[in-house]
């Protein structure tokens, strides 16, 4: 049986990938860092998985954690996955979501050295590491020119993953392009737009504040984006694989159409305000990735697409709205 271990599996893509992976029949380990209600949760929803208490900060935690449960693919997907939050918190974001992906692949290594068996392991790598590129559509080789704290510790887990490759450990660093579900929390424009569309659709009125109205993203089905780490982990060779779906939409698209789908008519301009507040010291305006490489190598291509994504979105709040919650 294929032992796996998940670094922020309580997180959007974690979810996601454990269901996947259930669901073939690997049996799952997975690092948990909050005590509290996430633990409780997620035990309540995967009782099967060996749950592991720790912290990325924690070096040499990490690595025993690696050595005790011998997984024959590590994903890490763990890490400060706010680009806004990293601002407040850049050393923090640099140990968490750079330096413990170097200790994890050093972990590896010793123990692919130590058993002789292949380790795989998977870096949830970010299109953030392209910074405000400068060319269109990105792809593995834009260069890597980070404009956040976010992206920094990104990037240095991306070129960490191209040093362990060279040691003969596969590692896949996959470029992941903006990703959305009903899981992702409302610090994030989509959720929090989604969220609010329903309100406004069901009371008929209510004003969203956002910000920067013209940035572009490149928005994708996050269970599309795990499946395709788990192609990258049994791929022949470890490699850098940009996930995306190639088109882009802006903020202000975004809005429109689940405010629309919500049932808010022509008039889904008027329920829209720009709140300077919500408005980044540094952003990336557009990104779009090509995946032509990861449909060639690894057979991968999206499932859904923008309109899917956003209603799907919307259905869900409505939803919530509906049972009360
Ligand atoms: P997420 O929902 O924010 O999940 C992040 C996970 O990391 C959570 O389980 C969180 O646990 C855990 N974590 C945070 N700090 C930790 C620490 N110190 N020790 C141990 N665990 C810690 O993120 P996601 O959307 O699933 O994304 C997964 C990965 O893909 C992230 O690394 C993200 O940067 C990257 N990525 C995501 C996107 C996207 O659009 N979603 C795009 C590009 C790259 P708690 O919940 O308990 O804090
Ligand atoms: P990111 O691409 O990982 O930073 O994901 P976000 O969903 O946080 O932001 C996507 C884009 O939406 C960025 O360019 C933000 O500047 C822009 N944006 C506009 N208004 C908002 C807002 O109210 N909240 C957030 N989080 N982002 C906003």
């Amino acid at each position: 049986m294929r032992r796996v271990l998940i670094t922020g599996i309580t997180g959007q893509d974690g979810g996601y990938l454990t269901e996947q992976l259930l669901a073939e029949g690997s049996q799952v380990h997975g690092l948990v860092h909050d005590q509290g209600e996430t633990i409780g949760a997620f035990r309540a929803d995967f009782p099967s998985v060996s749950v592991h208490v720790g912290d990325l900060a924690d070096s040499d935690a990490l690595r025993r954690l690696v050595s005790e449960v011998e997984p024959d693919e590590l994903y890490n997907l763990a890490g400060i996955s706010s680009v806004a939050f990293s601002w407040e918190q850049p050393v923090v974001t640099a140990e968490i979501s750079g330096v413990a992906a170097a200790v994890l692949f050093q972990a590896a290594l010793r123990l692919q050295e130590h058993t002789g068996r292949r380790i795989a392991c998977v870096q949830a790598s970010s299109s953030e590491i392209f910074g405000v590129a400068q060319t269109f559509p990105q792809d593995e080789d834009t260069p890597v020119r980070p404009v956040s704290p976010y992206g920094a510790a990104k990037a240095y887990a991306h070129h960490m993953a191209g040093v362990y490759r060279s040691k003969g450990l596969h590692v896949a660093s996959c470029i992941l392009f903006n990703h959305e579900s009903p899981r992702r929390p409302a610090t994030f424009v989509t959720r929090k737009i989604t969220a609010a569309a329903a309100r406004i659709g069901a009371e008929g009125s209510g004003v969203l504040r956002l910000g920067n109205l013209d940035a572009g993203r490149d928005w994708g089905w996050a269970p599309d984006y795990v499946d395709a780490m788990v192609r990258a982990a049994r791929h022949d060779v470890g490699d850098d694989f940009v996930i995306a779906t190639g088109r882009t939409h802006t903020v202000e698209e975004f809005a429109e159409a689940a405010l629309r789908h919500a049932g808010v008519g022509d008039e889904w301009r008027d329920h829209i305000e720009v709140d300077p507040q919500f408005l980044r010291p540094m952003d990336t305006a557009v990104m779009v990735g090509n995946a032509g490489k990861a449909r060639r190598e690894l057979g991968w291509k999206p499932t859904l697409d923008f309109e899917e994504i956003v209603s799907r979105m919307v259905d869900h709040d409505m939803e919530l709205l509906r049972a009360g919650s």
